[in-house]
């Protein structure tokens, strides 16, 4: 049988081996296999909710072994450390035990493929700018998303007390970066103040509960998305009571502050990095492979790596010609588009047949801000044309990208019991973790 490899199983990887597997797989057509380092998938947009504390990545994860029990594939837990092209296999590292016991988890192995898809994502790009990768959290992973938000609860804590000796101060977060991690970072915060107030957890008014600055090296926010949009969100955001500073670069993050170019110093408890993206330091490590500047792999309009046809590349990793000299963008709107031409292409590979050539189709972009039903919206290639979208419409659209996630890798009825099961938490536990 014809083996393909997905390596990385998240927005675009953990589709494609869904849906290879239901079809393929069940037929005994290929067998396929998806590697991925973590044991769990949590849908990377959803981390500034996590980092925020709304959304609990324990009852909002889905485990890979079920998965792939559910949907005829094979899952092999490991991080991709290596390729050998020549004899088409990869190298897995060995997975420590968690408990520190000396035999790890999983020894180091290899795998074979006749296909590889590199699915393996984006990690944060410092842009070497002093102090911003020591002290400076980026929201990669649930991992670091979790330790955002334990640092929020423990700065809370210490400030909480020093209220109680009379010194009022808030904690003061600093966003780098006012793309749409960030800018959704910043609205999710501010719902987090006020839960952290209404439980009395911290801060009794709201000049001195969570004070947050964005800060962009770009003339506006949202920089990728239209003026419009940018305008509507950062009305939005100024009247959740969120400092916008546009226009000037970080130079410098410190432990306890944050120094621009132009001579501004933003004093930070915490400091999250949010202003770009690199492929992950693993690609410079596969054997050759054609990379771009940002370490993302070169591929074809099929997905094919420039280097070899045997490798293809999906999502933030991969660097794929658009339109009009662009690069199709780093979405993950994009990633699910790859993964359903991914099941074709892959389908007449192993038939012998000419592989199609993947188009893009940008249908705009949708940026939580809020829960009052304030998501600052574009519609693109939807309507024909761009098309402005604000509230609560806008925040129904916004929900339902997730479900739609779900949904093709869950089908439609595991998706709404998911849904139920969702709200019926509503009642029973606070929005926010409060622990
Ligand atoms: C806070 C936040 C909000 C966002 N909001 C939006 C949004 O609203 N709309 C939108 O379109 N996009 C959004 N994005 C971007 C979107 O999340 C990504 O574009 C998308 O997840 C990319 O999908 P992917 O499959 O390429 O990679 P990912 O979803 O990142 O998955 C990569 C997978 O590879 C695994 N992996 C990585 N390295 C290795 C290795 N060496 N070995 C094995 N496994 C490995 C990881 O564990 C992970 O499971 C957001 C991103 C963030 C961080």
């Amino acid at each position: 049988m014809h083996r393909v490899v997905i390596v990385g199983g998240g927005a675009g990887g953990l589709e494609l081996a869904t849906k290879l597997g239901d079809t393929l797989g069940k037929r005994r057509q290929a067998h396929i296999t998806l590697v991925d380092k973590c044991p769990t998938h949590v849908w990377k947009p959803l981390l500034h909710e996590v980092a925020a504390g709304s959304l609990d990545p324990a009852t909002n994860h889905l485990e890979y072994a079920a998965q792939a029990h559910w949907h005829n594939f094979t899952f092999a837990r490991g991080e991709l450390v290596g390729l050998d092209r020549s004899r088409r296999s990869i190298r897995l590292a060995a997975v420590p035990d968690e408990d520190g016991g000396d035999e790890p988890l999983f020894p180091a192995r290899e795998l074979e493929y006749d296909t590889l898809v590199l699915a393996v994502g984006s990690t944060t790009h410092f842009f070497g700018i002093a102090g911003a990768e020591e002290h400076a959290i980026s929201l990669d992973s649930v991992w670091q998303a979790e330790r955002f938000r334990r640092r929020l609860l423990r700065k809370c804590a210490q400030k909480s007390d020093g209220r109680a000796r009379g010194v009022v101060s808030p904690v003061k977060v600093v966003i780098i970066g006012a793309g749409a991690t960030g800018v959704e970072l910043a609205a999710e915060l501010k719902k987090t103040a006020k839960a952290f107030r209404d439980f009395r957890l911290h801060g009794a008014d709201e000049r001195c509960d969570i004070h947050i600055t964005l800060v962009e090296a770009g003339t506006r926010i949202l920089p990728a998305l239209s003026e419009r949009v940018s305008e509507a969100t950062a009305r939005l955001l100024r009247g959740l009571g969120v400092d916008i500073m546009t226009g000037d670069s970080v130079m410098e993050v410190h432990g306890d502050r944050v120094s621009t170019r132009g001579g501004a110093t933003f004093p930070a408890d915490i400091t999250v990095w949010a202003a770009g993206i690199k492929g992950p330091a693993v690609m410079e490590l596969l054997d050759g492979l054609a990379l771009n500047r940002l370490v993302q792999l070169n591929v074809t309009t099929s997905l094919q790596s420039e280097t070899d046809p045997n490798v293809f590349a999906l999502g933030d990793c991969a660097s794929c010609l658009w339109e009009k000299g662009r690069f199709v963008p780093p979405r993950a709107q994009a990633a699910h588009q790859q993964a359903s031409f991914m099941v074709n292409a892959i389908k007449c590979r192993i038939r012998g047949d000419a592989l199609p050539t993947f188009s893009y189709r940008d249908l705009g972009s949708l940026v939580s801000v809020g829960s009052s039903g304030a998501v600052g919206n574009l519609m693109g290639g939807l309507v024909g044309r761009s098309m402005l979208v604000e509230g609560l419409m806008a925040r129904a659209m916004y929900a339902s990208l997730y479900r739609m996630h779900l949904s093709t890798i869950s089908g439609y009825r595991r998706m709404l019991l998911d849904l139920m099961a969702h709200r019926l938490r509503r009642f029973l536990a606070p929005r926010v973790k409060l622990h």
